[in-house]
């Protein structure tokens, strides 16, 4: 399990919380077993595993790897331990200040503990750990995300190393298979982000949820990129008005982005807006390549400039336009379904993290009962998402929303507006 993770945990469950025992299905509040579970989540993760995770005779390569690297010139062996470490402690401080985080101690504490778990991965020294980090891998998640041959060509380690690197991640983070209980604790920590208005809350039990993919979709015009604006601003929010204080990453591919409005509604809720905007961090995407890269690039990102919301307006339109006349649709198809599971394994990666993409729909003529309005991407988009939410027009300002298909949320709908101040009921 992740050091994040754990951190997270033990901000979250403190002594004197209820414990819900799956196995007796009750609440704990003392004895044994909560005794048991309190102290669970208190033991530092290291603790916890009970050998290295990299097997000796596995590992040639990576011995290797580190031979050649301290032949590379990085001269391991004429630092003594402390002033190499001193040497660390130097750079990682400069690119803080470089960033202006020094306002943000928090932050730089998290940055640091990221790093640290990289450094801790078995099999990592001193010169892998340079190579990584330059390389812009500071932490596990982000090792553990990227696909073996980007860490390689950007790190210059071998194929061998990066295997186990990747795999030491990954089960420190806790990623594969899982029990239903495990499930379960994890989904305990979902929180929501508000969009504004109660009904539209409402009907998603609470607001875009963490740990899923949302995916808006509608006709042109419906407020797809309203509401998206709008949750950059509330996702800001403190957590008892519906945020998570934490910022957003807004990638758009239809040039649709419009910092006025995040400001008129940031000082609708009487936020500081130039604070809010700096805390949204935007990539346009010019095309659905680059758009690919950029999201393989957030998970650098959320860590260290902690985002909590990540928005794609819109998921399909670069793909769409792309793809007619060269490749074939099934072609697309597996392109796109790429791109989705990158999303979602975000999501699964990082449980306070809610991802929020948008969706054209196409007219589909051929159809003469139900909606003939579906969204665009086919299957393979209905199949990805976790919450699917259809938007249309009601009157003048009114929108309706309909969750279509939701593994938990009964269907429903909720009428929203879009007003100068943003969503509303
Ligand atoms: P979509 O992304 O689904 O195509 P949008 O989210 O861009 O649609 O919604 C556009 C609608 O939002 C406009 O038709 C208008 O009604 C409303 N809107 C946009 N800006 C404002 C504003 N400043 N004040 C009030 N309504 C606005
Ligand atoms: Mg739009």
């Amino acid at each position: 399990m992740a050091k994040a993770i754990e951190v997270e945990k033990q901000e979250i469950f403190k002594k004197g919380d209820p414990y819900y025992c799956p196995e007796c299905q009750r609440e704990h509040k003392k004895g044994k077993i909560y005794n048991q579970h309190l102290k669970y989540v208190m033991t530092p993760e290291k603790e916890k595993s009970e050998e290295n995770l990299i097997e000796k005779d596995d590992n040639e390569e990576l011995e290797k790897d580190m031979q050649a690297e301290s032949k590379e010139g990085y001269m391991d062996d004429f630092y003594p331990e402390g002033e190499e470490n001193e040497l660390l402690d130097e750079i990682s401080e400069e690119e803080m200040l470089a960033e202006g985080e020094d306002e943000n101690e928090d932050n730089a504490n998290q940055i640091e503990e990221c790093l640290e778990a990289v450094k801790n991965l078995p099999g990592v020294g001193d010169a892998t750990f340079r190579k990584l980090k330059k390389a812009g891998f500071k932490s596990l998640e982000s090792l553990a995300f990227t696909p073996p041959t980007i860490i390689q060509q950007e790190s210059g380690l071998g194929e061998k190393t990066v295997a186990s690197l990747i795999k030491a991640s990954m089960e420190q983070l806790n990623i594969g298979f899982k029990s239903a209980e495990e499930v379960w604790e994890q989904r305990k920590n979902i929180t929501r982000i508000t969009t504004g208005s109660q009904e539209l809350d409402n009907l998603l039990g609470g607001g875009i949820e963490t740990g899923s993919l949302t995916e808006l979709f509608g006709e042109f015009r419906t407020g797809k990129t309203q509401i998206m604006h709008q949750l950059c601003v509330n996702v800001q929010l403190p957590r008892e008005k519906g945020g998570l204080e934490g910022g957003a990453l807004y990638i758009d591919t239809e040039g649709t982005f419009r910092p006025e409005r995040i400001i008129q509604m940031a000082e609708a809720l009487d936020l500081d807006h130039q604070k809010i905007l700096k805390n949204i961090i935007f990539g346009r995407a010019y095309n659905s390549d680059h758009q690919i890269l950029l999201i393989k690039e957030a998970a650098n990102l959320i860590r260290e400039k902690n985002i909590k919301l990540i928005i794609v307006d819109s998921l399909i339109g670069h793909f769409r336009s792309e793809y007619i006349g060269r490749g074939t649709l099934a072609n697309r198809q597996q392109i796109i379904n790429q791109h989705l599971h990158d999303l979602l394994r975000l999501c699964d990666i990082y449980v306070d993290l809610a991802v929020v993409v948008s969706n054209q729909v196409q007219a589909k003529p051929d159809v003469f009962y139900g909606n003939p309005l579906q969204a665009a991407g086919g299957n393979v988009v209905a199949h990805g998402s976790t919450i699917r939410v259809y938007l249309r027009k009601g009157k003048g300002e009114q929108r309706i929303a309909k969750i279509v298909d939701a593994p938990h949320l009964p269907e429903g709908e909720a009428i929203f507006s879009i007003t100068e101040e943003g969503i509303k009921d």
